[in-house]
């Protein structure tokens, strides 16, 4: 979609082309062209004395009926033989709205070789129906092949609400699948919830953080969100009972542009970062990339990952695969030790769902003991230091 011109009207003044911050306008002979460029952020509409440009309407009302689309579905990450745990936990709340909306809750399972027990797995965590897309083709992930036989199944079963998990993988092919679908997403939500009127309510931090917005998509389905891992809580009960269906695509939809050649794992222990029972995390306080050696070796005591904030990334001291809040990643370890950080309103929404909350911080009065479980006012490079030898110690001991 772009800006609209009225050829009547334009008068190829050039004052729109020059306005246009997307370089999006050209002066032709015979009037004005618009590129793909137009991000409709409407400032040549502004500017234009004559009127002659204006935006295409959106959001004008359903482009079909809303109440022909039925189900909550779950996209269920399989990776490596594995299950990744946030479909898990989004099956979980994807049971709560299901059961207010009175719909069925689907997971759909993408991959090669896949077991049915991995489809069993996905009903003891709530699901009723599981259909499972098992294709040679699907051994390694493309966006491309994933987010096509998403749609297409999605076009078929036409299910409500469509949840993901905002890992790596969602959030590569995630909004491909809402293109396909002309609908809207709403990432990293951080609460979902059913309105009266059965929409989805979709809520995630915005403005940096300060503010919780709750978004709502009224006009196109399937809703889509995603949700970042550790912030819904898992639910398996044994017992529960489900179909497992297990779905033919046209080749088509196997078809990609990008050949996985070799996947190589990464070797990065923190990493799994998202997946630690210990997180030890460093700050500004550290003054360098030096002195993170401190925040490695108790983590590796206590066989943890080591987490960073953002002052810490942009200092370059650590890689941004580390950082954990906001923009990094969201963590709930059973113990999450901060070190040198003030606890900005941004870490703190990655890392407050953590069960034991450590801080040590030189300031009495950085927000991080808001949070903290235990909190230790001590300089680090005195602190730390002496800590990790107690820690050998009694280990040996
Ligand atoms: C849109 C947006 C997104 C953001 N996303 C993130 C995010 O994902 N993650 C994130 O972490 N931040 C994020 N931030 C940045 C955030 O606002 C803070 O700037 C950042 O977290 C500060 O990092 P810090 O606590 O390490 O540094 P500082 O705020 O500089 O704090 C350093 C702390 O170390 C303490 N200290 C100093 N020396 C010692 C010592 N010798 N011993 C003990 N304590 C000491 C100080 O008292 C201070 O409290 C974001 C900001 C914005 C605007």
């Amino acid at each position: 979609m772009k800006a609209i011109v009225d050829k009547q009207r334009c008068t190829v003044c050039g004052v729109c082309s020059e306005a246009c911050p997307m370089g999006a306008i050209s002066l032709r002979e015979n009037g004005i062209e618009i590129s793909d460029d137009c991000s409709l952020c409407g400032i040549c509409v502004d500017t234009c004395e004559f009127g002659a440009l204006s935006l295409p309407e959106v959001g004008q009302g359903p482009s079909e009926d809303p109440s022909s689309y039925r189900g909550v579905w779950v996209y269920a990450e399989w990776r490596e033989g594995k299950v990744h745990a946030v479909s898990h936990e989004l099956l979980s709340a994807g049971r709560i709205l299901a059961d207010k909306r009175g719909v069925e809750l689907g997971a759909v399972l993408l991959g090669s070789g896949i077991d049915d027990r991995v489809a069993e797995e996905l009903i003891a965590y709530g699901a009723e129906v599981v259909y499972v897309i098992d294709h040679p083709e699907l051994a390694h992930f493309t966006d491309e092949r994933y987010s096509k036989c998403i749609v297409e199944l999605v076009g078929r079963k036409r299910p409500e609400i469509f949840l993901a998990g905002a890992t790596s993988m969602g959030r590569s092919f995630i909004p491909r699948v809402a293109a396909g679908l002309r609908t809207g997403l709403t990432a990293d939500c951080t609460e979902l919830d059913i309105a009266d009127d059965g929409h989805l309510l979709q809520t995630r931090p915005a403005f940096g953080g300060n503010v919780m917005a709750t978004i709502i998509c009224p006009n196109r389905r399937p809703q889509m969100a995603t949700v970042r891992p550790k912030v819904m809580k898992p639910v398996r009960l044994q017992g529960r009972k489900g179909r497992i269906e297990r779905v033919d695509l046209p080749a088509e939809c196997f078809k990609a542009r990008v050949e996985v050649l070799e996947v190589i794992a990464e070797q990065d222990r923190t990493a799994k970062l998202t997946e630690a029972d210990v997180i030890v995390s460093g700050g500004r306080g550290l003054r360098s990339a030096e002195n993170f050696s401190l925040i490695e070796n108790l983590a590796q005591l206590m066989n943890g990952a080591v987490g960073a904030s953002r002052g810490a990334v942009e200092e370059g001291w650590m890689a941004p695969s580390h950082q954990v809040g906001q923009t990094g990643r969201t963590v709930a370890p059973t113990l999450y030790v901060a070190v040198g950080i003030s606890g900005a309103v941004q870490h703190l929404v990655g890392m407050q769902g953590s069960e034991v909350i450590v801080a040590v911080n030189k300031d009495p009065s950085a927000p991080i003991f808001d949070v903290a479980t235990y909190g230790v006012v001590a300089d680090l490079f005195e602190f730390i230091p002496e800590f990790t030898k107690r820690i050998k110690r009694e280990r040996e001991g």
